[in-house]
């Protein structure tokens, strides 16, 4: 290692050649040691919001981002046990993907363009009935990390059976999880009965607990696989350990309809029932929405996360990111940067801002390992802008 003293006034002019790995420039004898330093042609943060940095470095110690600073002042103020430099690279952070089942990466291709219930009912059902097991469940989601990787992604809100296999093989891989406990009413691999459902997930919460990379969140599949007893005992067990609801809601018109035949109210209705439309909720999908039931969740501070790629793929309808944030925006307790509900809003997958907070409250380093990213910049300001939301890109895994 070579280090240079400098006096103030000529340092910034002499670490301009000085980016050599390894090397440190010591002003005035007290730069400061760090594990890391990320340096980039661009640096586009989080916040604030719609910023493109130029020229800009990151410091990492301990796990931590330390400081996000010009390239130039970095060097004077630190002196990194390893330097990277990304000379034409945009570093940003991690991005999330706020729903998947990424064990279903392996049932790709395996039916599409059906209607959800006959592509549940027919096909993805009686096939995991027969694959559904721990070497499954790590397998899909191994090739799942590396695709997200790929993309940049290194955060996941995962809903599926077996997530003490899955919070296992996320950490075993360093990837940040929120793993659902599922919750349904019927027998699976998993689970025989309700009972045992519920003992496995209050199990594997208590596990989780204090686990800085992965955590838990009670996952009841949807309002016509889970009946309200059961949805009793998630509100009252989510309380009581405090963890977030993932749940599939108005995905489809037929569960509209099903619900107000079934239950005589519509899934939403169902749900503020029972006491379930809190800002413990992440709704997923949302495609079937009056202008009462957007105010309701924006009043409640219900997440919603937008699935267009599934919502797509299985014709379901789409949900109005738009309308969702500007209804949650009127609220008069809403801060003017950050409402109430915020959508997220992606190329595949778009998620509420309360998704986010309980997500990065446990990863305190949500930058992504130096990605390489062929968007230009200004491509990245653009959409960016585009939206009142903080715009994340997620790769697709997983269908629904
Ligand atoms: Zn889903």
């Amino acid at each position: 290692m070579r280090c240079v003293a400098l006096d103030p006034g000529s340092a910034l002019r002499a670490v301009r050649d000085a980016v050599i790995d390894g090397d440190a420039v010591i002003m005035n004898g007290v730069a400061t040691p760090i594990d890391l330093l990320l340096s980039a042609r661009w640096v586009v943060p989080v916040e604030p919001r719609g910023v493109v940095l130029e020229n800009h470095a990151v410091a990492v110690h301990q796990g931590a981002i330390v400081a996000l600073l010009p390239q130039a002042e970095a060097h004077v103020r630190y002196r990194a046990t390893q330097h990277i430099a990304l000379g034409e690279h945009a570093l940003l952070p991690g991005l999330v993907n706020a729903h998947t089942h990424n064990p279903m990466t392996l049932l790709r291709g395996l039916a599409d363009d059906l209607p959800l219930m006959t592509w549940l009912r027919e096909h993805i059902w009686p096939v995991e009935a027969r694959v559904l097991g721990p070497e499954f469940v790590r397998d899909g989601t191994e090739l799942a990390i590396a695709e997200m990787l790929r993309g940049g992604t290194t955060c996941a809100n995962e809903n599926y059976f077996f997530p003490d296999v899955s919070a296992a093989t996320y950490r075993a891989h360093g990837f940040r999880a929120v793993v659902g406990l599922p919750i349904i009413e019927f027998p699976s691999a998993w689970a025989r009965d309700s009972d045992e459902y519920f003992a496995r997930a209050c199990e594997l919460a208590d596990a989780l607990r204090g686990d800085a990379l992965v955590t838990a969140a009670f996952a009841p599949h949807a309002p016509y696989t889970v009946g309200d007893t059961s949805f009793a005992r998630v509100r009252l067990l989510a309380d009581q350990l405090d963890l977030p609801v993932h749940l599939h809601l108005h995905e489809t018109a037929q569960e509209i309809s099903d619900s107000l035949r079934e239950h005589g109210q519509r899934p939403l209705a169902r749900l503020q029932r029972m006491g379930l439309l809190n800002d413990r909720l992440i709704a997923v999908h949302m495609t079937q929405l009056t202008e009462a039931e957007i105010a309701q969740c924006a009043q409640a501070g219900v997440s919603v996360v937008h699935c267009p790629e599934s919502n797509l793929k299985l014709a379901s309808g789409s949900v109005r990111p738009r309308r969702c944030v500007a209804a949650a925006s009127t609220l008069p307790s809403a801060p003017t940067a950050a409402p109430a509900t915020t959508i997220w809003t992606c190329s595949a997958r778009c998620a509420a801002r309360r998704c986010w907070p309980r997500a990065s409250a446990a990863m305190p380093a949500p930058w992504t390992p130096p990605a390489r990213c062929t968007r230009p910049p200004s491509a990245a300001r653009a959409r960016w802008g585009s939206t009142r939301a903080s715009a994340r890109s997620c790769p697709a895994s997983a269908p629904i």
